[in-house]
C-alpha cells in the first residue's frame, strides 16, 4: 500500500510502499478514504511530542472495513467507520465506566504509538473502530465526517463537563484554532452567549461566523478586564481554555463569576495561580477535560447526521501534499480543519 512515512522528528514525509496490513485475532483493517491533519499530530512531526519512529501518523479517519480477524464481532466487511484516538484497553474500571480517556492500561494513541491513517489501509484492534451512523453520507462528505471524532466531539464533551446551560456566557480562549472555532460553534448550538478570545485577528471573521457574539484580542486589551466589562462586572459562567498558558489560565480564572467553571484542555499545560478565596466565595470549579468518550463521538456523529452542526473543513488535499498541508497547520494558517484525501472518490 501507499503511505506517507515519517522516519524521525522534523523530517519531511516520505512517500513509501508498505505491505498491506492483515488483521490478527481481534483486529480489523479499514481502507482509508480521508484523514484529518490536526495540530496534535503536527506536534509529533515537529518533535514537541516524543513518539517511536518510523511512523505513519493520522487518526481522524473516514474509512471502510476491508478485513476482520478471528473472533471479531460487531464489524463486517464494508462497514463505514471512523476511529477512536486512544488505544484504550476496554476492560479496566475506567473503560467499563465509559470514561475511556482515563484508561489505566492505555496503549497510547492511534497514529502516534501505532501506525495510523496517512496510508491506504489502517489496522487497529477492532474495538477502536467506531461504526458511522447509516444516515451519514460518508461517501459525499468523508473529509468532514472523519474530523467529527475530535473537532466536534471534543467541544461537545466540554459542554457536558462544564454543564453549560442555555443563556450562560461562555468564553473560549484560543478561539481561532481548529478546536476553538468548533467550540464556538457548539457553544452557540447550546444557546450560550459566546465570546471568542484570540490573538489571531485574521481569524475573527471566521470566529463570528462560527457563532461568536463578541471577540476579544488580548494583544489590545486585558482579557480578564474585557470579559468583566462584557458581563457588567459579574464575570462569565464558563471559560474554556485551549491555550492553557499561565497567562490565559490566570486571565480565565479572574474572569469567572459566581458558580463559574474554568476548563483546561491541555494546550501548553503550564502551572497557574488561582484565588482559593474566589473559588470558595463564588463556588467556582476548576476542571480538566481530556479528549472524549466513545459515547461523546457517537453523540457528535448523530448531531451531524441530523444536520444540527457541521464541521468546518477549509483545506482538503491529496495525500501526496501532506508536507505542504502540515506546513500550513504548523503556521496556524488553517481556519477550522485540514484534511488529506487518501483514496479518490
Ligand atoms: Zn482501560
Amino acid at each position: 500500500m501507499k503511505a506517507m512515512l515519517l522516519r524521525g522528528a522534523n523530517l519531511p514525509f516520505e512517500p513509501v510502499e508498505l505491505p498491506d496490513p492483515a488483521p490478527g485475532p481481534g483486529e480489523a483493517v479499514a481502507r482509508v478514504i480521508t484523514c484529518g491533519s490536526g495540530l496534535t499530530i503536527q506536534h509529533a512531526k515537529a518533535g514537541r511530542r516524543k513518539i517511536p519512529f518510523p511512523r505513519v501518523i493520522g487518526h481522524e479517519i473516514t474509512g471502510e472495513i476491508v478485513a476482520v480477524g478471528a473472533g471479531v464481532t460487531g464489524l463486517k466487511i464494508g462497514d463505514p467507520v471512523t476511529a477512536y484516538f486512544y488505544l484504550n484497553c476496554g476492560h479496566c474500571r475506567w473503560c467499563l465506566s465509559q470514561l475511556e480517556p482515563l484508561c489505566l492500561q492505555s496503549g497510547g494513541n492511534v497514529g502516534l504509538d501505532c501506525d495510523g491513517g496517512y496510508a491506504e489501509y489502517i489496522k487497529l484492534p477492532a474495538h477502536i473502530f467506531i461504526k458511522l451512523p447509516e444516515s451519514l453520507d460518508y461517501k459525499e462528505h468523508p473529509a468532514e465526517i472523519g474530523v467529527v471524532t475530535d473537532a466536534l466531539a471534543t467541544p461537545l464533551k466540554v459542554l457536558r463537563r462544564a454543564r453549560v446551560a442555555p443563556g450562560e456566557t461562555v468564553a473560549v480562549f484560543g478561539a481561532g484554532g481548529g478546536l476553538g472555532i468548533h467550540q464556538l460553534m457548539m457553544a452557540k448550538w447550546a444557546r450560550a452567549r459566546v465570546i471568542a478570545v484570540d490573538i489571531a485577528a485574521e481569524k475573527f471573521d471566521a470566529c463570528r461566523k462560527a457563532g461568536a457574539d463578541e471577540v476579544i484580542n488580548p494583544h489590545n486589551a486585558d482579557a480578564a478586564a474585557a470579559l468583566l466589562d462584557l458581563t457588567h462586572g459579574e464575570g462569565v459562567d464558563v471559560v474554556i481554555d485551549y491555550v492553557s498558558s499561565t497567562a490565559t489560565l490566570e486571565a480565565g480564572a479572574k474572569a469567572l463569576g459566581r458558580r463559574g467553571r474554568l476548563v483546561t484542555l491541555g494546550g501548553s499545560g503550564q502551572p497557574f495561580t488561582a484565588s482559593a478565596r474566589d473559588m470558595l466565595n463564588k463556588e467556582q470549579d476548576l476542571l480538566g477535560s481530556r479528549y472524549v468518550t466513545r459515547t461523546d463521538i457517537m453523540a457528535a456523529l448523530d448531531l451531524v447526521a441530523r444536520g444540527e452542526v457541521w464541521p468546518l473543513v477549509t483545506d482538503v488535499r491529496p495525500l501526496a501534499e501532506a508536507e505542504a498541508l502540515h506546513e500550513r497547520v504548523e503556521r496556524g494558517a488553517v481556519t477550522g480543519r485540514a484534511v488529506l484525501r487518501v483514496a479518490e472518490w
